[in-house]
């Protein structure tokens, strides 16, 4: 088995939203009592990992563990994560502003990114949050952010938009309102992926999705100037998600992955509950509270296995696994950091 790199971790299933885009909309329908893993579990199974390049903590809305801080730092030392993600609603304001003032007074060292979801302009973006409000709640946190990112510069904070057909229209204004009013470290739209809460979302096709991304690209190119990082990371960076469009237009086109998905081998998925799977779209294949805690045993078991034979040729969008999948492909990296361009204009 390859060695894990990084790690999602769903820490719960609780959501104060009923996204219609949400992947995730099966799990967190389910009883929210169930147990959630406590923290001295959660520290029996970062003790069997091996150092991790990355979490992303995950949910539900994560700020609603209590104990959320707490679960970072086991990371942190249990696994010496350098990077912790965080996707978060927005809307619990002052937990997040709190929580994540804790995590970097209390965990020195860590990069720690925020992504907060705007899916459209106020009237796109609450139609599809399914709820009135969301739009000025999630942007108040965005703004509340910014004089935490100038005292932390390990804080960095990023709007994400899932493009379905139906706010496709919305996207490129909402990119140019992002780079004009409000004061954050970048916006990433991805096309919808897995099953949405709603069935009658449907993601881009490719031909809209490439018209889109080609479009997007000098927003990236902003953001990058304003990184105040040198100007080779900045070419780097922008080739790479040139790449990472042009690979999301190849899979919405029906195409394979360039490169063998790296889900199960390289980053697996934790359920709230102990539940392992590969990726967020694939099954359980076993629960950590059945395996002494030992989540690399699941990994290497024959019901893993059986998955992973399963999934061999699988494709999708998930920026995660792409990324993760680019970085484990000696070509796929090398035709993505000098810019490749034929999979976006392909
Ligand atoms: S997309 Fe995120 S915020 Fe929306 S319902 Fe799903 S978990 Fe909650
Ligand atoms: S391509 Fe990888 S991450 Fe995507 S659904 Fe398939 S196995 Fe999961």
């Amino acid at each position: 088995m390859k060695r894990l790199k990084d790690l999602i971790f769903f820490v719960t299933r609780r959501c104060n939203l009923r996204c219609r885009t949400c992947f995730y909309a099966g799990e967190i329908d389910r009883d929210p009592a169930e147990a959630e893993l406590t923290l001295a579990e959660i520290d029996k199974v970062a003790a069997g990992l091996p150092r991790l390049d990355s979490l992303l903590v995950s949910g539900g809305e994560p700020f609603l563990r209590e104990d959320l801080v707490e679960i970072c730092a086991i990371f942190q030392r249990r696994c010496r994560i350098a990077a912790i993600h965080l996707p978060s609603n927005g809307l619990l304001s002052e937990r997040v502003l709190a929580g994540s003032a804790e995590i970097l007074r209390r965990l020195p060292g860590l990069r720690l990114t925020l992504s907060l979801p705007l899916d459209g302009l106020e009237s796109v973006h609450d139609g599809i949050k399914g709820a009135a409000g969301s739009f000025r709640g999630t942007i108040a946190t965005a703004r509340a952010l910014a004089p935490l990112r100038k005292k932390f510069p390990a804080l960095r904070v990023y709007i994400i938009t899932v493009a379905a057909r139906e706010n496709l229209a919305d996207v490129l204004p909402l990119a140019e309102w992002i780079r004009r009013d409000l004061d954050v470290d970048g916006h990433g739209p991805s096309p919808l992926r897995g099953r949405p809460r709603d069935p009658g979302l449907r993601p881009p096709r490719a031909d809209e999705w490439r018209e889109l991304a080609a479009a997007l690209l000098p927003y990236h190119r902003h953001w990058l100037e304003r990184s105040g990082r040198s100007r080779l990371h900045n070419a780097l960076a922008f080739h790479r998600v040139r790449y990472l469009y042009g690979l999301y237009a190849r899979v919405l086109a029906g195409g394979g992955l360039p490169f063998a998905c790296p889900a199960g081998e390289r980053i697996a998925v934790l359920e709230p509950d102990g539940g392992v799977r590969l990726c967020e779209l694939s099954p359980v294949v076993g629960n950590v509270r059945a395996a002494a805690y030992d989540l690399r045993a699941i990994l290497r078991g024959p019901e893993a296995e059986r998955e992973l034979r399963a999934r061999r040729s699988c494709s999708c969008t998930h920026a995660c696994f792409l990324e993760r999948g680019i970085r484990s492909s000696p070509g796929a990296l090398a035709r993505s950091l000098l810019g490749r361009r034929e999979p976006l204009h392909g």
